[in-house]
């Protein structure tokens, strides 16, 4: 099933990663400054399109754990 993914246009504190995340994700409505990135079926996907937009792209630990990398 498709989803619809952004990116966190605000990069996270520690290491300067874009979160990606789905529009269900629990986090999804703590990011203020997002860009909507497309409806993909897998995180990787996304987390690929978000690499286009900034070089630190990862994905969501919650939403999109298999993509997540620390
Ligand atoms: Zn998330």
């Amino acid at each position: 099933m498709k989803q619809k993914y952004y990116v966190n246009n605000n990069p996270q504190s520690d290491k300067g990663d874009h979160e990606v995340h789905t529009a269900t994700c629990p986090y999804f409505l703590l990011m203020y400054n997002r860009t909507y990135l497309g409806e993909f079926e897998t995180c990787q996907a996304a987390v690929l399109e978000a690499k286009k937009r900034y070089e630190k792209a990862n994905g969501c630990r919650t939403c999109s754990r298999p993509c997540h990398t620390s």
